[in-house]
């Protein structure tokens, strides 16, 4: 899949491609970031991402194709002189040392005036909201403060793109969220590319301005996150972001979708078999006898909405339905319908993957 070009990508990534023997761990992604974005690579364990976050660093080879950073090709330079940061999974900090001497080293290496190194870290402190910690050690921060230093530590040194490898993944679930807002917010203050692995799709719906998801080494689809959400390019990105309910059936010569109990009029439907696709928050339900009919099989309560499990005769597995919790009061064995929103569906015709 191809990108449509924009007006200026920092990074392009040009049929780039990745081969451990005989594992193809990239195999031949195309893709534009642009500057200032906040990108997000994304897909299953083993799909390829860190591979190809490790090519854009330098520390991996690609076995084909070309890395080019503001127009230049990079692929010939070794990691430390590519104007681009990775921050490793594992913070790697020095324990003997403070925040601020944490901070400075890098500067240090560099050989930067101290006056510069002082404003520098002071203000990246400030940024990542770690004035406070700035004499203590490594052992005396908690797992958050630890992961701002490391992320403090990338920042300091103003690469052009930094990139992360999966940054909050030693974080507990609540903790991770409230990241997942501030790296967002410093990567807007500093006005840095990110580029961000994960496998974690809401992580990636919540900071991402566009993501790129790969399977087996190949890009399924780039786009923003809404874009992904609500048209994905295949049933392996709609079952992989978000809960999708997928109904096998037809689509008749008259555009018509027919499964047992179900017609749905849609537009650009090809005739043929297919799978309807659909949001748990775009299926409605009434009172039996109007629609496709149900039985509640199960009631998920999510805080403030609930998620009814409705078995029907369309589908082999309960469809999820999410309904306001306190509009009605469904019970397990409740018999109901659903109205489908048509213009809400995708179809995928049997030869889309
Ligand atoms: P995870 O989320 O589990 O880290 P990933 O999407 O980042 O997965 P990669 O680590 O890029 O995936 O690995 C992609 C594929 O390449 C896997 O099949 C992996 O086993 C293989 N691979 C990665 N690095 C090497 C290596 N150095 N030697 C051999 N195979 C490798």
């Amino acid at each position: 899949m191809t990108e449509p070009t924009s007006p200026a990508p920092i990074l392009r990534i040009e049929g780039v491609a990745k081969t451990f023997g005989p594992v193809t761990a990239v195999d031949g992604v195309s893709l534009d970031i642009r500057e200032n974005e906040f990108f997000a690579l994304l897909g299953p364990s083993g799909c390829g991402k860190t591979t190809l976050l490790r090519m854009l660093a330098g520390f991996e080879s690609p076995s084909a194709g070309r890395i080019l950073l503001d127009g230049n090709d990079i692929s010939p330079l070794p990691p430390e002189k590519r104007p681009l940061n990775l921050m490793f999974q594992s913070y790697a900090l020095f324990p003997h040392m403070t925040v601020r001497q944490n901070l400075s080293y890098g500067l240090e290496m560099e050989r930067l005036a101290k006056a510069e190194i002082i404003r520098r870290v002071d203000e990246t402190m400030a940024m990542t909201d770690l004035t406070p910690f700035a004499g203590r050690k490594p052992d005396q921060l908690s797992g958050g403060q630890k992961q701002r230093v490391a992320l403090a530590r990338a920042l300091v040194k103003r690469p052009k793109v930094l990139l992360l490898d999966e940054p909050l993944g030693a974080l507990d679930k609540k903790l991770r969220e409230k990241m997942q807002l501030e790296l967002k917010r410093m990567q807007h203050e500093a006005g840095i590319t990110f580029v961000i692995v994960t496998h974690d799709q809401e992580e990636a719906l919540v900071m991402a301005d566009r993501m790129a998801i790969l399977r087996d080494g190949r890009l399924l689809q780039v786009g923003a996150p809404e874009e992904i959400y609500e048209r994905p390019a295949d049933r392996f990105v709609a079952n992989f972001i978000g809960v999708m309910n997928f109904v096998e059936g037809k689509v008749g010569a008259d555009g018509i979708f027919e499964a047992e109990g179900l017609r749905l009029a849609l537009v650009d439907a090809k005739p043929g078999p297919a799978t309807l696709a659909v949001r748990p928050e775009n299926v409605a339900v009434g009172p039996p006898g109007e629609r496709l009919a149900g039985t509640v099989a199960d009631i998920a309560y999510h805080g403030l909405d609930r998620v009814l499990h409705v078995q029907t005769a369309a589908a082999g597995t309960p469809l999820q339905v999410r309904v306001p919790a306190g509009t009605a009061t469904w019970r397990i064995g409740d018999a109901l319908s659903l109205k489908i929103d048509p213009a809400k569906c995708r179809v995928f015709s049997g030869d889309t993957p």
